[in-house]
């Protein structure tokens, strides 16, 4: 394509409210555009390229895998969310509407709902499972603070797979297939990231893993061991019990809990003074959807003391309808790796994907059955598995810039090389960026030929803004029958014989 016609309109100012590289670039490159509001994006031209490329990568890797790619209705009644119990669940994320007949509608934030209805409408034998069912579709949700650009959006692009089994010890194969499919899509796009443990939340089920796109602007923590492999999301990560005596001080921590259809309680987390309460798994402790930090008051309805003082500090200690032991307490950096004995550390992860063992979380309250070998009707075993298709723009440039630009990872580049002719009215130059730029096509190498009537100087700045992995700068030197070639990773230069370019190009992109 032709610079000179596409739709790239880059720019020097770094929008206010962009702090990451991701944000700054994607928007500056002209790759997406804000829309008057937040967590809100339009694609041009070349963010839809890139967002094309990382779709195609997603879907072949999982049409290999054997899943089949369907679409959904982006507006979901609401009485399917009703059906699975959800609708009171979910809360402000969720965007609600009624349609002129005065109907209740959504508009999905994830789909299993969705593709349960699907499911149960067409499956009703052992013998059409196993089934995994994927979309690449918009999600909504109305988070509390979007930000970041693409990372943090409210209307984003998701890949959302579901699988249906006769038994667990299936969905458990098929969960095992999904980790790898996520390993050769995160590799093929070039991305250095690490598997998780994560926490599998009120979702419930034995197993959930997250994807994680390793890169200091990462929201989430990561807790990984320095001698194996073990890796694990704060939110569930587990350390060697450490041993606490009679005259440990504990403290203890006052919250207002938060359940369906409104319903609080007080509960108190007991822990040893120096260790920090973590949250989701208090959360999960007292089986609550959302904490909220409190005063102390009289009636508190849960006391939960943290495993580590299960010796030391007797239940009895404390007055509630409900007094418990469980793990509260952060990992902290330095502890041990129950594994290995390894030592423990932090480090920064952007969540690209999440991997979960559903069961019949699902698929029982929508009457999602099928009629097993003897004639029985049973619910389906599920699983659920998720891909930030759009988050991963960013998390690819979070990984891949310098104080330039972007630097576009070989699958996810909008095009493989950049033709750029210097001087538009040297018609040697002209000339031969048309001649590598048809043979370039001729090769089936997706090359961008700039050839704007623009000075050399905001044509290379573009370049660097941009990304793309090489470009072909002919200039002055083509006099004596030279043209360069830049490699973006790293800005190196290379004189190359113009007659050996189109070569030399095909050679390092294919
Ligand atoms: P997070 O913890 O970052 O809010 P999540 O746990 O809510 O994510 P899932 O429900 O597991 O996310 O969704 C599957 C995937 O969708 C995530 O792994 C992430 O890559 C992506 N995703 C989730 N929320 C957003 C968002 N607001 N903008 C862009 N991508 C998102
Ligand atoms: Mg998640």
């Amino acid at each position: 394509m032709r610079f000179s016609k596409l739709l790239i309109p880059t720019t020097k100012e770094t929008p206010n409210d962009a702090t990451l590289a991701s944000h700054i670039y994607l928007i500056r490159g002209g790759f997406i555009q804000s829309v008057g509001g937040s967590g809100l994006y339009n694609f041009l031209p070349l963010g839809k390229k890139v967002l094309d490329k990382v779709r195609a990568v997603v879907k072949e890797e999982l049409d290999k895998s054997g899943c089949q790619e369907v679409s959904l209705s982006f507006v979901t009644p609401a009485a399917l969310w009703q059906e699975s119990g959800r609708l009171e669940k979910y809360g402000k994320e969720l965007l609600r509407f009624k349609d002129r007949k005065n109907n209740d509608f959504i508009l999905g934030p994830t789909h299993e709902e969705m593709m349960v209805n699907l499911v149960r409408q067409s499956v009703k034998s052992y013998k059409q499972l196993p089934l995994n069912v994927y979309q690449i579709n918009l999600k909504f949700r109305d988070e509390i603070r979007p930000r970041f650009g693409l990372m943090r959006g409210r209307e984003f692009l998701m890949k959302d797979a579901y699988s249906f089994h006769t038994n667990t010890e299936d969905m458990q194969r098929e969960f095992a297939l999904m980790e790898e499919t996520y390993k050769r899509i995160f590799t093929r796009l070039g991305l250095d990231f690490r598997v998780v443990e994560a926490d599998s939340g009120a979702i419930g089920g034995s197993g959930s893993k997250e994807f994680m796109v390793l890169a200091d602007s990462g929201e989430d923590t990561i807790v990984v061991c320095e001698n194996c492999e073990y890796g694990a999301n704060i939110e569930a990560a587990i350390a060697k019990p450490k041993h606490y005596d009679a005259s440990t001080e504990v403290k203890v921590m006052h919250f207002k809990a938060f359940y369906d259809e409104g319903e609080t309680k007080y509960v108190n987390f007991v822990l040893p003074k120096d260790i920090q309460l973590q949250e989701t798994k208090a959360c999960n402790a007292v089986g609550a959807n959302d904490l909220i930090e409190a005063e102390n008051v009289d009636t508190v309805a849960i006391v939960v003391i943290d495993e580590a003082l299960k010796v030391n500090v007797p239940a009895s200690n404390y007055k509630a309808e409900e007094v418990h032991y469980a793990d509260i307490s952060s990992v902290c950096e330095g502890d041990t790796c129950v594994h290995c004995d390894g030592i423990l550390r932090y480090t920064k992860g952007i969540e690209a994907g999440h991997i979960f063992q559903l069961g019949t979380q699902y698929s029982k309250p929508l009457g999602c059955n099928f009629l097993d070998e003897n004639g029985k009707s049973v619910p389906m075993v599920m699983g659920t598995y998720g891909i930030g298709v759009s988050r991963l723009l960013a998390g690819i440039i979070e990984q891949n810039h310098d104080d330039k630009g972007c630097i576009w990872t070989k699958e996810s580049a909008p095009f493989d090389v950049q033709v750029i002719v210097s001087n538009i009215k040297d018609e040697a130059q002209v000339a031969l960026g048309e001649k590598v730029y048809q043979a370039l096509k001729e090769k089936n190498i997706d090359v961008l030929l700039d050839d704007r009537k623009e000075r050399f100087g905001p044509k290379i700045k573009d370049f660097e803004l941009l990304g793309i992995p090489y470009a072909v700068v002919i200039g002055k030197k083509l006099s004596d029958g030279m043209v360069e070639i830049i490699t973006r990773a790293g800005l190196e230069k290379e004189e190359i014989v113009a007659e050996n370019v189109v070569e030399s190009i095909i050679q390092k992109v294919l």
